[in-house]
């Protein structure tokens, strides 16, 4: 085993069917008395309901959380915060209001921080990671920050019901996206690689579930569960090739988060495949567990056919990249150098855009 240095921080988890019930107490164990509710305007019934059922201890509802995190929309719900006398704040939703969440922790005061509650309803990750994203004057800048990991995490299956079965998919890839990077990632080591196995397996392991029967609350706490161990390893490692295509498709040509990662991820790992042997040993392992593939082929083959039997997206021209912006999306994967098991070359990044364009199976 290589030398390694390890340190992560996680949030307190409450986890469970029903756990919800349990905010009120955990807004108290936060020392707080007052949340301000953030969510997205699809979910403001969701942070309606959730204000009435905290009564005096909700000060408000901010229902404006949008893709990308526009640095006003943070401002304004910061402001909003001190407005109503908020001293904390609960993010339901996906990665897009957990961002909002982060942002306005970012934007507070040292002397007034405004803790996180987090009540993920996607299997995105980002409540267990102290990264954050922010837009800009246009210009989206990424960064990790402890300020930003949320203090406690509700992870109630039940509000998972809602969503949709193809982003329960898609989502549950991108979930999967991580755990597959952590794998390999240059500052990785057993006990990352420990969580991401049991990560894929889990996340898998509720797709055949949840496509016969996306009320199955059983298989939307596996889902939930494997997306808690994945962002847990987004959280705590580097991520390669493949979440910087996906950063840099999504971003320029403003392409649906989890497809992306749905996409891209079988051709990144093809591509990376050769340098990252037990990496690769360790995914195909966790998805011959999960009985939710096919039992023959390739880590990239796998995944690729684990999205495709469950009807997510395989190619980027269904998702509404344009052809003509392959070349410019090969340029930007390499303007930067970053740690990855395979050296970041041109022509073959080229290619693997191309085959993901076409949804051509993975090599
Ligand atoms: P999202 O948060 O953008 O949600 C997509 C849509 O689904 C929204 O309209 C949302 O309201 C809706 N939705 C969410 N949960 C639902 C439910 N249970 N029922 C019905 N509708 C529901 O999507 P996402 O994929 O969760 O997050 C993507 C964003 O998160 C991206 O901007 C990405 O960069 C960011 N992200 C950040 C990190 C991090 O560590 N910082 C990690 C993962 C993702």
């Amino acid at each position: 085993m290589h030398a390694f240095a390890f340190e992560t921080r996680i949030p307190r988890v409450v986890f469970g069917a029903g756990s919800l019930q349990h905010l009120a107490r955990e807004i108290d164990l936060l020392g707080a008395k007052r949340a301000l509710i953030l969510s997205t305007p699809e979910q403001a019934d969701s942070a309606r309901r959730v204000a009435e059922m905290l009564g005096t201890r909700a000060a408000g509802v901010f229902p404006k959380a949008v893709m990308h995190v526009p640095i006003e929309s943070a401002r304004e719900a910061r402001n909003e915060a001190r407005r109503l006398g908020a001293d904390c704040a609960v993010a339901i939703g996906g990665g897009s209001t957990t961002g909002l969440g982060k942002a306005i922790a970012l934007e507070s005061s040292a002397d007034s921080p405004l803790p996180i509650l987090a009540i993920p309803t996607t299997y995105a990750g980002s409540e267990m990671t102290p990264i954050y994203g922010l837009t800009e004057g246009g210009v989206k800048k990424t960064g990790r920050d402890s300020r930003v990991l949320p203090r406690t995490v509700i992870y109630d299956p039940e509000l998972t019901l809602t969503l949709p079965l193809g982003m329960t998919i898609t989502s549950g890839l991108n979930a999967i996206a991580h755990a597959a990077e952590g794998l390999y990632a240059h500052d990785g080591n057993p006990i990352v690689g420990l969580m991401a196995e049991e990560g894929i397996r889990a996340s898998a392991a509720a797709m055949p579930g949840l496509k016969a029967n996306p009320s199955d609350v059983d298989a939307r706490g596996d889902a939930l569960y494997g997306a808690w161990l994945c962002g847990t390893v987004l959280g705590a490692v580097s991520m390669g090739l493949h979440h910087k295509l996906c950063h840099t498709l999504g971003g320029s040509f403003n392409l649906p988060h989890a497809d992306v990662h749905t996409v891209i991820l079988p051709h990144a790992l093809a591509y990376n495949a050769a340098q990252a042997p037990d990496a690769m040993r360790s995914i195909v392992r966790a998805i011959h567990s999960s009985q939710a593939g096919r039992s023959e082929g390739s880590a990239a083959a796998l995944v690729f056919d684990l999205a495709k039997r469950h009807g997510a997206p395989t190619a980027l021209k269904d998702i509404g990249m344009p052809a003509d912006g392959l070349d410019q999306a090969a340029e930007l994967a390499v303007q930067n150098q970053y740690p990855n098991p395979r050296p970041l070359e041109r022509s073959a990044i080229r290619e693997l855009l191309q085959k993901a364009f076409d949804g051509a199976a993975p090599d």
